[in-house]
């Protein structure tokens, strides 16, 4: 039996009972009144009738609070909420972009999926959204070692012009906690200098943590707040240091490797706009690896949990469509 041979995937109501069981672990929760313990199953509840379907359809996940006595469904307050869209093919999509190492494209969610182009975009991006860290617990705890690095990625259209190719481009600066966790945060290319690096920095990681970079001089001031702060000279060749093995920065360049192709290979188009959402969908992914012992199946329930509270609301759709994600 394969994965996607899963009930969930193929039936509404076991798309429910599935998403139920991991965002209402201890039990129903009414999004109305907060009540837990006196909430109704409404079964065979359906919807008005309409010409294409003349006795309505089963309202799945109906249910009834009994202390305010809304109805209210598991999609309430989620990022399903505003969507017509079956929960099972939401399921289907938090798998195939939890599951694929360098993301899928709102192209192949639209052909996969049977749905639209424009369906398929708002739902990358909703998933992307709870893919998002929510705890924001810092770096390097315990003298961890942490390395940090920046890439540069698509253009930035309210850059400055310059001749110079990398100053039209957004910057992004990496945090990757050796053995743990990635966080990406995405700003103009003529911000990125050490008193904008240092608040990063502090917001993100621990003081006792040791701190690995390349020898660009905006990380000099802020690596000297650390326990230790080593890089290595990449301009002169030097990958590893000779005399501390530990002294490199192979691991977030691991990360941008993967990143960078999956935004060549698969989000060729992305906007500056919705890059920080990328950006999060690639730390997500890497901080939910199967070398950490997260499986497939475990970084959707995961990336699931992430859908409570985090609606997102587009007022200009053609806007998205311009992003061609
Ligand atoms: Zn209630």
């Amino acid at each position: 039996m394969s994965v996607l041979s899963k009930p969930y995937f193929h039936n509404e109501a076991e798309a429910f009972a599935f998403v139920e069981s991991v965002l209402w672990a201890q039990g129903p929760v009414c999004p109305h009144c907060g009540a837990m313990g006196r909430v109704y199953v409404l079964a065979g509840v359906r919807t008005k009738a309409t010409k294409k379907n003349p006795e309505g359809v089963v309202r799945e996940g109906l249910k009834k609070c009994g202390d305010c006595r809304k109805q209210f469904t598991v999609r309430i307050g989620t990022i399903f909420e505003e969507s017509h869209l079956p929960l099972h093919k939401w399921l289907q999509a938090i798998f195939l972009m939890c599951s694929s190492k360098k993301g899928v494209s709102s192209h192949q969610l639209h052909r996969t999926l049977e749905v639209t182009y424009k369906t398929a975009w708002f739902l990358s991006h909703r998933i992307r959204e709870a893919m998002r860290d929510g705890e924001l617990a810092p770096f390097g705890g315990g003298g961890g070692i942490v390395e940090v690095d920046e890439t540069f990625q698509g253009q930035d259209p309210d850059a400055a012009p310059s001749k110079m190719a990398i100053r039209n481009k957004n910057a992004i600066l990496t945090l990757v906690e050796r053995g743990g966790r990635a966080r990406s945060i995405v700003m103009p290319v003529d911000q990125l200098n050490a008193a904008n690096i240092a608040e990063v920095l502090s917001v993100n990681v621990v003081k006792e943590a040791r701190l690995r970079t390349d020898e660009a001089k905006h990380y000099i001031t802020p690596g000297k707040a650390y326990a230790e702060h080593q890089s290595v000279a990449h301009a002169r060749e030097e990958y590893v240091s000779k005399d501390d093995p530990t002294v490199h920065t192979n691991t977030v360049e691991g990360f941008y490797s993967i990143f960078k192709r999956g935004m060549k290979g698969v989000y060729q188009h992305c906007s500056k706009k919705h890059l920080h959402r990328y950006a999060a969908e690639f730390d997500f992914r890497y901080s939910n690896r199967i070398a950490l012992g997260v499986d497939d199946k475990a970084r959707a329930v995961t990336a699931l949990k992430g859908v409570v509270g985090k609606r997102l609301t587009y007022r200009r759709p053609h806007d998205g469509l311009n992003a061609r994600g």
